[in-house]
């Protein structure tokens, strides 16, 4: 493939965007070469400004539960457009995706609205602080919640005790209120909580791992944390801005059977348009402003395009709720593809699967949070999305992101990506 004309754009956008992009993942940083520039996309499928065309793996990295230019959710928000774009006040389509989300979504009575993922995190974390009076939270090494300062945290020195900043820009004050636990090791988050007890506010998780690879919770570890909550009078938080109308209509709370106290959205929510949200029960939800003292607010939360973006997906979700059994079949059918032909050629892997989200490590080790994950960020994954890039398959340019599939891809699609990656392996 000729990437001549995403190449020059790249370099045109480094005059006038730090690093050419707007989010790091973009600019292929980890497995190096130059970004493709997306010209349009329909379907399953996208085409470069070079007029390549690929099958994308990421779906605008999940929200895009049906495909690129999805009929519904074009339409809706080309009528919707025409009757203003914003307005800064409220407006009926709010309530109906309001109401809608919370029929879906177990536990959840109220829902506020936002304009990406890491506001609905960042918001859901105040709210659990000052619900709960308490200052410090947990979250887990390799979980992502969006770019706010409570989050950007490694393990600090004494890692059973403060996290530190991992961004100049975070403040050692705000770090020490950040708890780092290893992923599906419930004794770890316990001595987490014992050293800290009565200081916790909330525990926030992607109850299904999908920013370090694709990684399942461990038998009993949800379950685990859930009881620990309870005990402890901490908050369980959820992230569902991936797993969110993803893994099922209730997104992981319903497919894995586990209550959340408040719950992040972004994503499939907003239907390829920017929003985020974050739900919880009508008395946690009764503490954030105007109800309550807990601040938050949007010029552009709650906009008209978004909401009847979101809607339009949501909707067409609940017309045809057999699209999560069939994205789950099509990745099952991915994963046996791709592992048959590693297992032929020989070559050390693990492969990780939850629903329409599946990752690939090239590691023979379980992957089962961030240091066993981080074996697989390696020279082999770079050769890998490199020869799968040049073949037409679009996958995640990192070791530690997910694919998300879309219910455009064909089998064809399946088929033609497993025989790219035969070829690839077969010269490997
Ligand atoms: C993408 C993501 C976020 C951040 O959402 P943005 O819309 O990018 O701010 C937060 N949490 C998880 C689990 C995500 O995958």
């Amino acid at each position: 493939m000729r990437y001549q004309r995403s190449s020059a754009l790249f370099r045109e956008a480094n005059t006038v965007l730090p690093g050419g992009v707007n989010s790091p993942v973009r600019a292929f940083k980890a497995v190096g070469g130059t970004p493709v520039f997306v010209k349009e996309a329909s379907g399953a499928h996208f085409t470069d400004e070079d007029g390549n065309r690929y099958i994308d793996y990421i779906s605008s990295w999940g929200p895009l539960l049906f495909g690129h230019a999805f009929e519904p959710v074009l339409q809706a928000v080309i009528q919707r457009a025409k009757k203003g774009t914003s307005y800064g006040m409220p407006t009926a389509l709010e309530t109906e995706l309001a109401s809608l989300a919370v029929s879906m979504v177990p536990n959840i009575d109220k829902i506020r609205f936002v304009n990406s993922g890491t506001e609905a995190c960042m918001s859901a974390i105040r709210l659990a602080r000052g619900y709960t009076g308490k200052h410090k939270i947990i979250k887990f090494a390799g979980c992502y919640h969006g770019h706010a300062d409570a989050f950007l945290i490694q393990a600090g020195s004494g890692a059973v005790t403060f996290g530190s900043p991992n961004s100049p820009g975070v403040t050692p004050g705000t770090a020490q209120d950040t708890l780092l636990a290893r992923y599906n090791d419930l004794n770890n988050v316990r001595e987490l909580v014992a050293a800290n007890r009565g200081e916790i506010a909330g525990i926030i998780l992607e109850p299904v791992a999908g920013n370090m690879g694709c990684i399942p919770p461990a038998s009993g570890f949800l379950e685990g944390i859930r009881e620990l909550c309870d005990e402890e009078g901490i908050l369980l938080v959820f992230d569902e801005v991936m797993t969110g109308f993803r893994l099922a209509a209730g997104g992981a709370q319903q497919a894995l059977n586990i209550k959340a106290d408040i719950t992040a959205f972004g994503k499939v929510i907003g239907g390829g348009l920017p929003v985020g949200a974050f739900a919880a029960s009508a008395d946690i939800m009764s503490h954030l402003a105007p109800e309550g003292p807990v601040y938050q607010a949007g010029t552009l939360s709650g906009n008209p395009l978004a909401m009847a973006a979101g809607l339009a997906m949501l909707t067409e979700m609940n017309r045809d709720p057999e699209v999560f059994e069939r994205l789950a079949d099509k990745t099952a059918y991915l994963h046996k593809g791709l592992e048959k032909t590693l297992q032929e050629r020989g070559i050390p892997h693990t492969i990780n699967r939850f629903g329409s989200m599946i990752s690939l490590h090239f590691t023979a080790e379980a992957v089962v949070d961030f240091d066993s994950a981080a074996l697989g960020n390696n020279p082999d994954f770079n050769r890998y999305f490199h020869g799968m890039l040049d073949r037409g398959v679009y996958l995640p340019p990192s070791a530690f992101e997910s694919y998300f599939l879309n219910d455009a891809l064909s089998y064809e699609d399946l088929d033609n990506t497993i025989a790219a990656a035969e070829e690839l392996f077969s010269n490997w």
